[in-house]
């Protein structure tokens, strides 16, 4: 099976593994795990922040940002399509009682004129308090789509002048970074928290960081362990997410290239209406009214190919670690010949 359902079906390679197997490790918890310390180390320093919190997952580095960054009856402001808001399970409302204005962005990207329109009036007993911004990056439903920093750099200002933090899911922010050739280390200059994903095109089984001033991680530390997410000897993990880090970033621009010749392919089928402009490593196209979405999907399948539907006629595919260039090959030799 050739699966392109997710970036996130990677296996650890046999390096990572044996780095996994020979980590230092301690009771994080305690804050004696010097391999957990390492990566909280090594990845806040990379983006430019102060700290780090080595979370099981991204929609907990995500959730636990919105917690620190927010009161109950506060309010969020994102675009439609964010993680945060589709994908966490509603937990927005639930961990934090706050809630959500949607905005309508550009492939999910939204700007700062977007924003300041939606940003409730100080005082006014009617409405939420709006408090906090999330961007996400690269945007998944936008099909790979980026932020470079100059989009992001006005968006900041704005959060400043309104006394908003700003949050990043930066879930593939390494593929983002590949794209724009932005430097990681600005990130810190406009962001109250991130949350970098180790577990999608980066490889590593399990794991995200958020990052943050060393004020926000201590309290983050603390949501975390309301969660259950106070991972004990964790370095097993932490191992695996140094490796990927150290190993895994320069071949983001391959599974890019993948992204791109299916792309090509796509635009060259009959069936095939529209194909979200490839940036990264996901790429989103729709398929004739005449056509269902799920079907075509259940046809690849029987084929060798697994991918998701994104909709009636929408179809996602995700390159990543384990799409080798022999079966991007062979994808679009099975592609050409669907009638
Ligand atoms: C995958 C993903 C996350 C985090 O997902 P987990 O499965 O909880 O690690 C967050 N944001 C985006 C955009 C994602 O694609």
């Amino acid at each position: 099976m050739i699966d392109f359902r997710s970036d996130t079906v990677t296996k650890p390679t046999e390096a990572m593994l044996a780095a996994m197997i020979t980590a230092k490790v301690g009771d994080d918890v305690f804050g004696e795990d010097e391999t957990v310390n390492a990566l909280e180390e090594k990845t806040a320093a990379l983006f430019g922040m102060e700290a780090g919190l080595f979370c099981p997952s991204g929609t907990m580095t995500n959730q636990i940002a919105i917690k620190c960054f927010t009161q109950p009856l506060d309010e969020v402001i994102t675009d439609q399509t964010a993680h945060v808001y589709r994908y966490e399970g509603g937990g927005i409302m639930f961990n934090s009682g706050a809630s959500v204005r949607l905005l309508n962005g550009n492939r999910g990207i939204i700007t700062d004129e977007m924003i300041e329109e939606e940003i409730n009036p100080i005082g006014n007993v009617h409405h939420p308090h709006t408090s906090l911004v999330v961007l996400e990056n690269t945007v998944n439903r936008g099909g790979g789509s980026c932020y470079f920093l100059k989009d992001i750099e006005p968006i900041y200002h704005l959060c400043k002048l309104k006394n908003l933090k700003l949050h990043l899911d930066g879930a593939r922010i390494f593929n983002a970074l590949a794209y724009t050739k932005d430097e990681a280390k600005l990130y810190g200059n406009y962001f109250d928290g991130i949350s970098v994903c180790l577990s999608k095109g980066l490889g590593a089984p399990v794991g995200s960081v958020l990052l943050g001033s060393k004020q926000t991680i201590q309290y983050a530390k603390r949501i975390r362990k309301v969660l259950g997410g106070g991972m004990r000897q964790a370095g097993f993990l932490a191992a695996a997410g140094i490796y990927a880090l150290d190993y895994h970033i320069d071949r983001l621009q391959t599974d890019h290239l993948h992204a791109k010749q299916l792309e090509s392919c796509l635009l060259k089928l009959p069936f095939v209406k529209r194909v979200l402009p490839v940036q990264t490593n996901i790429v989103i196209f729709e398929i004739d009214d005449s056509r269902d979405a799920e079907k075509l999907v259940n046809q690849l399948k029987e084929k060798g190919i697994l991918s998701g539907t994104f909709g009636k006629q929408t179809i996602r595919f995700v390159t990543h670690l384990d799409i080798s260039k022999q079966q991007i090959e062979q994808t679009i030799e099975i592609l050409s010949l669907i009638d």
